[in-house]
């Protein structure tokens, strides 16, 4: 078998790396018959290049050429120490030789103020021929026979010499003349060919691929191996998204697509040759040496993959746009762009037309703008009459999603569209490509990344993602954590995926933009060391964290009890984030508030739910929704809405004294961490006011008169401990009235009425055996609805409306809501 294994300039990056490449040839070349086609060290290139136009320049060239020189005379040494057998001094003469020859061609520039194609290539090509002599001396080393290939003798190429065209059947009649015995290595180096003068001439930057693909024709292989430094061709680039997933095979086709795209993995002038001789190809990792990569192959060879998609991009784009008046003349000025464009060796990246709308559109590389310019100035001069307007516009990125079919995926493009709406990017166009195999979305470079994480994420997870925001982790946040945890599996049938990207207190952040690993987030929220100093600076870096834009469908969860937090619902909203709270600040606001937040929820399409505000996890809010979408009109109200209240009064009942009811209440988590909130009645004021709201009427809350449970006498303004102890006075006050009602047959509740002129007050009532709420106690809620529908007998709701696990249950139960 005959493998060509080609290796790029990072996998040849310093000494370790040559020698880790070097052990590479030599394992395949115990199995197989091997051709070795090299790239220079990384950034070797560049700095020829730099040197070049630093020497034109008359700027201080030979810095550079000492560093390039350094840059070798490091990895010989290193090289030579390792393995005594590689004599110093031999490497030493040669890269010696070719940085006289730089020294002296600088040198002309210099004084030419120019150089010569000729000329640009012999230097530019130095870094390939370097590597490929240091790998001849370390396989010489090992006692391997090497046979070394001259591209310029053997690969023959036609046009620009900078980046020419290798005529494949003249190179396979020359190299094919060559005695390759099967025991021998053939090195050769990349990036090089040569015309028919003899002259050096190069394949294009990133040329070597090409020098694999054509070798690998000319010898026939069986298979070409591109060696790089990431595992294969991956869903997208690592470094913005870190967890692309590597494909396991692609067609010659897609590779195609995909390299015209922007996709840096393979140079687009390599896939030909591979093709028409049929040779799979393998992209490999240098440095996961045993991971399978990805092959590239035929169509009807290639097996059924897990990721089938990738995503590629090309940025600093501009748009030229030419707005035509009359369309009939529009293919005529295309006729004439296109010669032009062709005559500058300009590559058009997409292009579009459109002949009702009298437009033609095309993009192009920042590199090729002015000599593009020159041609529009022109094509304008000449058609002023035609030519309504020429626009410009910079500073783009085209993101293109590959992926078999993908024009016909109409849910897909339309996700993605809704999505990036809600992220606001804005899509400046969408070029469906005519292979339908792919699709590209024109945005500004400075949402490059969101747009593609976001595409990835949309792409990667065809379920229902949600992206959850928690704030706040107390009693509520933590149980909806564990029942999030518990639930993951059952939810993930049902094709739903939560993801926590956020969970945060009133001074640490824990976050992480593809979803935190929630089994253990309490040990990992433990470990932040970094505290905010106070709120203020929290809601800030939440702030920045929410405005990253790549988010699917995110969820702010409000488990706090907040002010602060609360002011910035209108932000998380105008962001793109449903918002869930548990938190009943903003609902108890102005009803200015309440209103714009409703109509601000409804123009971005976001969710706005908060049926915990009122009764824990009972369907209070829904129900009252409910009623009034189908024509229902409330009229009275009455109700227990405070479980640690209906806990204290019904514990009363029983003869237990009243500081002990309160402390019990207390150590069950059904109060407030500070009691006085619910004592004070300002809680179940607060309820009270939302259902009044929901029912329709425009109060605030000083609207509702509270009659305060606590005697007016008694003094609390002290801490909470102190507060509790102070308590056991009032133990006889209550013991009195709880007699006096018994004697009356009757029981004490802490009631909110809203009667049918919408008047809202909370006190405690004396209330008989007939009344629904006589019985409620332990903590349960009652809710009385008398309405236009539900009477003489009223509707009524009961259940726990404090705790944990219920009301957590109901923030979940939002969080599934927010979906639907
Ligand atoms: N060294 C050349 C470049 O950087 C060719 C290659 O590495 O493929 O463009």
């Amino acid at each position: 078998m005959i493998k060509i294994l080609k290796f790029g300039g990072t996998s040849l990056a310093d000494a370790k790396r040559i020698l880790s490449v070097s052990e590479i040839i030599q394992e395949e070349s115990k199995k197989n018959q091997v051709a070795v086609v090299l790239s220079a060290p990384a950034k070797i290139t560049n700095n020829l290049e730099k040197l070049i136009k630093y020497a034109k320049k008359k700027k201080k060239y030979k810095k550079i050429i000492l560093k390039i020189k350094n840059k070798f005379l490091k990895i010989i040494t290193k090289i030579s120490n390792k393995n005594k057998n590689i004599s110093f001094k031999d490497l030493y003469k040669i890269i010696n030789k070719e940085i006289k020859f730089l020294k002296k061609y600088s040198k002309i520039i210099y004084l030419l103020k120019k150089c010569p194609k000729k000329i640009f290539s012999q230097i530019i090509s130095k870094g390939e021929i370097l590597s490929t002599y240091i790998m001849m001396h370390i396989l010489h080393s090992k006692k391997n026979k090497i046979i070394l290939i001259n591209p310029v003798k053997k690969i023959l190429s036609k046009g620009n010499i900078l980046d020419s065209y290798v005529d494949i059947n003249q190179s396979i009649k020359k190299i094919q003349k060559i005695k390759i015995s099967n025991q021998s290595i053939i090195l050769m180096p990349g990036f090089i060919a040569g015309n028919k003068k003899k002259e050096l001439v190069l394949l294009g930057r990133n040329g070597s691929d090409y020098s694999a693909a054509i070798l690998s024709a000319c010898l026939r292989a069986d298979i070409c191996e591109i060696w790089t430094d990431v595992n294969g061709v991956l869903t997208c680039d690592p470094k913005i998204v870190d967890q692309a997933k590597t494909l396991k095979n692609m067609t010659y086709k897609n590779i195609i697509e995909l390299s015209n795209l922007g996709a840096k993995v393979l140079h687009p002038k390599s896939i030909y040759p591979l093709k028409k001789f049929k040779i799979p190809c393998y992209i490999k990792n240098t440095f996961n040496k045993n991971f399978y990569g990805t092959k590239i192959y035929k169509k009807n060879k290639i097996k059924k993959n897990k990721y089938n998609f990738s995503i590629t991009y090309i940025d600093n784009i501009y748009m030229c746009c030419i707005k035509i008046n009359n369309n009939q003349i529009i293919h005529k000025i295309q006729k004439k762009l296109l010669n032009s464009i062709r005559k500058k060796y300009i590559s058009i990246i997409l292009f579009s037309n459109s002949i009702n709308f009298n437009y033609i559109n095309f993009y192009i590389e920042k590199k090729h703008f002015k000599n593009t310019n020159k041609i529009l100035k022109k094509i304008y001069k000449n058609s002023k009459k035609n030519i309504k307007k020429i626009k410009i516009i910079k500073k783009l990125s085209i993101i293109s999603l590959v992926k078999k079919n993908v024009i016909k995926k109409k849910d897909l493009i339309h996700k993605i569209n809704k999505i990036f709406k809600n992220s606001q990017i804005q899509i400046i166009n969408t070029i469906k490509n005519t292979s339908k195999n792919s699709i590209s979305f024109i945005i500004k470079s400075k949402n490059k990344n969101s747009g593609i994480k976001l595409i990835h994420k949309i792409v990667l997870n065809k379920n229902n993602l949600i992206e959850i925001f928690l704030l706040g982790i107390g009693g509520i946040g933590k149980t909806l954590l564990k029942q999030i945890i518990q639930e993951k599996k059952s939810l993930k049938k049902k094709n739903i995926i939560i993801k926590i990207c956020l969970i945060s207190n009133s001074n640490k952040i824990l976050f992480k933009e593809n979803g935190i690993n929630i089994k253990n987030w309490k040990e990992k929220f433990k470990k932040i060391k970094n505290k905010f100093q106070n709120k203020e600076k929290l809601i800030q870096k939440i702030n920045q964290i929410i405005k990253k834009k790549c988010y699917v469908n995110p969820i702010i969860i409000d488990c706090t009890s907040s002010k602060e937090i609360s002011y910035k619902y209108f932000k998380y909203i105008k962001n793109g984030f449903h918002l869930i709270t548990a938190n009943k600040k903003f609902n108890t606001g102005s009803i200015k508030n309440y209103k714009k937040i409703r109509n601000l929820s409804y123009k971005h399409n976001k969710k706005f739910l908060y049926e915990t505000n009122v009764g824990g996890g009972l369907p209070i809010i829904q129900t009252i929704k409910n009623l009034k979408q189908t024509g229902d009109k409330l009229l009275k109200f009455q109700g227990i809405l405070s479980g640690s209240l209906s806990f204290i009064f019904g514990k009363l009942d029983k003869g237990i004294l009243f500081s002990k009811a309160v402390q019990q209440a207390k150590e069950k988590g059904l109060t407030e961490p500070d009691p006085r909130e619910d004592l004070s009645g300002l809680d179940v004021a607060r309820k009270l006011l939302i259902i009044a709201r929901e029912m329709g009427y425009n109060l605030e809350l000083k609207d509702i008169k509270i009659k305060k449970i606590l005697p007016r006498s008694f003094k609390n303004n002290i801490n909470v401990e102190k507060f509790l102890k102070k308590i056991k006075k009032l133990d006889q006050y209550f013991s009195k009235k709880i007699s006096q009602s018994k004697k009356n047959k009757k029981r004490i509740r802490f009631i909110g009425t809203i009667n049918k002129n919408g008047n809202c007050k909370v006190k405690l009532s004396e209330i008989d055996k007939k009344n629904p709420l006589y019985k409620i106690k332990n903590g349960e809620n009652a809710f009385i609805f008398y309405s236009k529908y539900y009477q003489p007998i009223p509707l009524v709701i009961r259940g726990y409306g404090a705790g944990k696990q219920v009301t957590a249950s109901g923030v979940f139960s939002d969080l599934l809501n927010s979906i639907l």
